[in-house]
């Protein structure tokens, strides 16, 4: 009787807590459906309905009855709590789609893991997050994932990010910095060190993260914080003076965008045109291929606030880094080398067919710049110069309105193209310098593994002189060449490159004032000694330190912005 009244009253004690973690569950699943309504309908606003779709993705997801039937059976049979239940759902999830090996299904685990910590998120019950307002917060993550850009939409909300994985030219930093946010990857180990509530330092210029300091650290970040919002204060007021150098020189300063809302940041930041526009942001976070209208529709509104002939639409670049679960096939242990970019061209024309058209129909009556990218032997360009043919003429066969005028450009960032170089410049109107995948393919250093980002950092003497190398053949026949990658935001690069000779320059938006205001402190001349410097040199410490003096003796408040 007596072991039978303890084995009842176990039994009533685990019901009721069955009970409870299922009550629970349930409120934390209504609470993240609402969540992802709520982003959906935001980012629909903000960003146009293509982005928004990756919430409802979501959402469908975590209605999935099969889903939270598994935890819900996990809660009731195996009798744990309900975070371990998802835990332990998620988990077999992850493994579940790991055993199909298709790369589809692996890109659907990182959908995976934002719901289920979307749930755990509720059913941890934390702290609720200030308004927008309050102290802005400091964002500490695995990775960013594009499905966060909602979230890092609320201007003003997040002081800054500091996350896991990725580098600093890698798609989340490169996204970050779009929104002007500082942040700091590969810090390994902060998800485990750093508790909701805790005190951050982070120095977004060094990547430098200080978690709980101490009085002094914190009075020091204090100051220079207070500092730095007065320079970038002073610098953002430098938006209407031209881009010239101090000898006269006038210069491109362009911006590297990525959704329609940047487009017009950059052109209130006093950008003059869009230098790099990353189309594939708009297939990121859609469930399928955008159609030709939804296309059309983001590339004007990129496109409104410069004039087309202002703006370069690069074709997109997706895979590596960028997955989208549609598209990609095998798993693939290399993607950086794989299948990727234009690369999927002559598998699935029809996909880049359907991305001219709208290109070309955005541009309609103007003149439009096409660029593409990860260019490795002519025979590419060839074929998507006569896909693009085959647009135009369907196009005016179906009396479609479109652009009077295409000039074609080709991505330099793969070192087969730069040492070819010749024969690209002499069919293409125009060339850009991709350094990020330049100096990961030029280095074999992979540009989002955070162990080997000091192979990847620009201050690197033969980057200098392949650029010397590219920018000398484009010149031969007279067509514009533009610098795109993080390098050209860089104001310790400004100097060599101007002496090489590069006169446009594309970066995010954010870091256009300090670049700006440098250009106007210097002389061809002077770039010029710094360029001549610079290919003379032969390690990444000596260019580091030569041009962080020089450019320090021009403009001494600089290193405010940009660290030592
Ligand atoms: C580059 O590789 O330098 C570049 C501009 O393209 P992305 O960073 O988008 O790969
Ligand atoms: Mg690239």
């Amino acid at each position: 009787m007596e072991a039978g009244t303890r084995r009842g009253s176990g039994t009533h004690r685990v019901a009721a807590v069955t009970d409870a973690e299922l009550d629970r569950l349930d409120k934390a699943r209504a609470k993240s459906l609402c969540d992802l309504e709520a982003l959906e309908r935001k980012v629909r606003q903000e960003l146009g309905a293509s982005r928004a779709a990756i919430f409802k993705a979501h959402r469908l997801l975590l209605e999935d009855p099969l889903l939270i039937g598994k935890v819900k059976s996990l809660v009731v049979d195996g009798a744990c709590g309900a975070v371990e239940a998802v835990e332990r759902t998620r988990e077999e999830f992850i493994g579940m789609f790991q055993r199909v090996r298709d790369s589809r299904m692996l890109e659907r685990i990182a959908d995976i893991k934002d719901v289920f910590q979307r749930i755990i998120g509720h059913l941890d019950d934390p702290p609720p997050l200030p308004p927008v307002g309050g102290e802005p917060l400091v964002l500490v993550a695995e990775e960013i994932l594009p499905s966060m850009a909602g979230v890092l939409l609320e201007r003003g909300r997040f002081a800054a990010i500091v996350t896991e994985t990725g580098g600093v030219t890698g798609h989340g930093a490169i996204l970050a910095r779009s929104l002007g946010i500082p942040a700091v990857s590969g810090a390994r180990g902060i998800l485990r060190a750093a508790f909701p509530g805790d005190l951050i330092a982070v120095d977004g210029r060094e990547g430098v993260v200080h978690l709980r300091p101490g009085p002094e650290i914190l009075t020091a970040y204090r100051k220079l914080a207070r500092e730095y919002a007065s320079v970038v204060g002073r610098l953002v007021e430098n938006r209407d003076q031209p881009a010239v150098t101090a000898c006269g020189q006038s210069v491109s300063l362009l911006a590297n965008v990525n959704y329609p809302l940047d487009a017009r940041v950059a052109h209130a930041t006093g950008a003059a045109g869009v230098g790099l526009y990353r189309t594939e942001y708009l297939f990121l976070t859609h469930p399928s291929i955008p159609e030709e209208d939804e296309q059309a529709a983001a590339y004007r509104a990129t496109i409104e606030p410069f004039g087309s002939s202002n703006v370069v639409i690069r074709t997109i670049d997706l895979g590596a880094d960028k997955m989208v679960p549609w598209l990609t096939g095998q798993h693939e242990a290399n993607p950086f080398m794989g299948y990727r970019s234009i690369r999927m061209a002559r598998r699935h024309p029809g996909l880049f067919m359907r991305q001219l058209r709208a290109i070309l129909r955005a541009a309609a009556g103007g003149i439009v710049n096409i660029l593409f990218p990860m260019i490795s032997r002519l025979e590419e360009l060839l074929f998507l110069r006569r896909l693009l043919d085959q647009g135009r003429e369907d196009l005016t066969r179906e009396g479609i309105p479109h652009a009077d005028e295409i000039r074609v450009g080709v991505l330099v960032e793969v070192p087969a193209i730069a040492f070819a170089i010749r024969s690209i410049v002499k069919r293409v109107d125009f060339i850009s310098i991709g350094s990020n995948d330049l100096t990961q393919y030029l280095m074999a250093a992979d540009r989002d593994n955070p162990k080997v980002a000091h192979l990847c950092q620009p201050y690197n003497p033969v980057l200098f002189r392949l650029v010397r190398r590219i920018f000398k053949a484009a010149s031969r026949t007279g067509i514009p060449v533009t610098i795109c990658g993080e390098m050209a935001g860089e104001p310790r690069c400004l100097l060599p490159l101007l002496g090489l000779g590069i006169r446009r320059f594309s970066m995010a938006a954010a870091l256009l004032p300090s670049v700006k205001e440098l250009l106007r402190r210097v002389t061809v001349e002077e770039a010029a000694e710094a360029a001549r410097r610079v290919c003379r040199m032969s390690t990444f410490r000596a260019v580091r330190r030569y041009l962080t003096e020089r450019t320090h003796e021009i403009m001494p408040d600089l290193n405010l912005i940009e660290g030592d």
